[in-house]
């Protein structure tokens, strides 16, 4: 038995002063310290005297008395009694950790601690943020042509003005790198962050989910292993600890860009490609992504667009209010046409994958393609999206464009930054 809610009368137990509980508890926000569990555990009550409800316990790390669970013989009592040998954990937890000693060592609680107050001590320090899920804030240093520092806040949806080779698809990229693998790849092949190391580049996001809020921060170290040959390494510190990497999945990155126009604006090409994109960022077969696109899974859809398979990687599409009341070739159909047709199943991976929280980056080089009416109606879909955790970033060249949009979501338009030559309009 190691919480404190057992009884004092026990002999040789080193249990916590109500003052060390307390301390415990504040130091973690009252929040259940088992990862992605966030369970708030003090609320008023309406018949105790303390007018108090507190569903929490300050579990013992090494157990109070021998026998008890991760009992540790060699440190002294006070250690044993003091704060730093204790975990806010909620009722539930505090049981089911004590049950499974053997899965939950001494060392996994201590980390957990640490990972935890670290994280409170995050989000305390950083306040209010403009949106209540997904990427918070961005910062950075030494990237492309960003040679200082610059930190903003983002919206729940964003839009992103700046003319061309302003760094707008810079900002995106920084953002989408800390959703792993083809989004950091391309990153670095582009940056070459880790090459520039002599320079100390930085990036870092603040992260905030349901039960979690975290910030990364990734910079390039120079070191100098052998002599005379100098080499670089990635230093990662999640919530301003050294770690060795970071989670991935927090949320999860779509940054839409030219993958539908670089290729002479073959729509048989393009296709393939934007499939190959969804699949890679899934971490799916792209043969069981090219599966998933089939009409039983349009019968609800944002845009009205049907698809039909017709062979191994080609889709017929039919496209909503034309007055074409039949089915197209992929490449038969316009491109402003198919960018929508595009989103249509985008949105669909984004519905079939509700848990996870989405930053939907659409980047200029996809977002042209679609008229100013398209753009609006994008727009408005995105914003209203009750049933999905879906954070937009738009990115835009034309002023005029961006204040229209503006102007048509004027009730949910909460700031304006700007920085270098770009300005971030963010929204509810
Ligand atoms: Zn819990």
């Amino acid at each position: 038995m190691s919480t404190d809610s057992d009884t004092a009368s026990v002999r040789n137990r080193n249990d916590f002063s109500s003052k060390t509980r307390e301390l415990i508890a504040k130091k973690s926000g009252y929040i259940c310290a088992f990862p992605d569990c966030g369970w708030l555990t003090i609320a008023g009550s309406d018949s105790r005297s303390s007018e108090i409800t507190d569903i929490g316990v300050a579990a013992h790390i090494t157990a109070a008395a021998p026998g008890g669970p991760r009992y540790d013989s060699i440190i002294s009592s006070e250690e044993r009694s003091s704060e730093r040998n204790g975990i806010w954990l909620c009722q539930n937890h505090a049981k089911h950790v004590d049950d499974n000693e053997k899965e939950y060592t001494a060392d996994t609680l201590r980390r957990w601690k640490t990972q935890h107050e670290a994280s409170i001590f995050h989000r305390v320090k950083t306040g209010e943020e403009l949106a209540p899920y997904g990427i918070t804030r961005v910062s950075f240093k030494n990237v492309g042509a960003f040679k200082e520092e610059y930190s903003f806040r983002l919206g729940q949806h964003n839009i992103l003005l700046g003319g061309n080779e302003s760094g707008k698809t810079t900002i995106c990229q920084i953002i989408a790198s800390f959703s792993g693998t083809v989004h950091w790849n391309k990153f670095n092949e582009r940056f070459h962050f880790i090459e520039r190391a002599a320079t100390y580049p930085y990036i870092e996001v603040s992260r905030r989910t349901r039960t979690k809020a975290d910030s990364v921060r990734l910079t390039a170290v120079p070191t100098e292993e052998e002599e005379n040959s100098a080499s670089a390494r990635l230093h990662v510190e999640v919530n301003s600890l050294p770690s060795m990497g970071w989670s991935k999945t927090l949320v999860r990155v779509l940054h839409l860009n030219e993958q539908f126009y670089k290729r002479s604006g073959d729509l048989n090409d393009a296709w393939p490609e934007c499939v190959a994109y969804l699949a890679e960022v899934l971490d799916t077969p792209e043969d069981l992504m090219w599966d998933s696109i089939r009409q039983e899974f349009f019968q609800t859809s944002t845009f009205g667009f049907k698809f039909k398979r017709t062979s191994h990687r080609e889709l017929e599409i039919k496209v909503p209010k034309n007055n074409r009341d039949f089915y197209l070739p992929q490449a038969l159909i316009s491109g402003g046409e198919s960018t929508l047709a595009f989103l249509e199943i985008v949105l669909k991976v984004i519905q079939l994958h509700s848990d996870d929280y989405w930053l939907l980056i659409i980047d200029s080089g996809f977002f042209v393609k679609l008229d100013v009416r398209n753009q609006e109606a994008l727009f408005d879909t995105l914003r209203q999206a009750s049933d999905v955790n879906v954070q937009t970033i738009f990115c835009l060249h034309a002023e005029k464009d961006a204040n229209a949009l503006k102007d048509a979501n004027q009730s949910s338009w909460v700031n304006a930054q700007h920085f270098g030559k770009l300005t971030l309009h963010s929204f509810l």
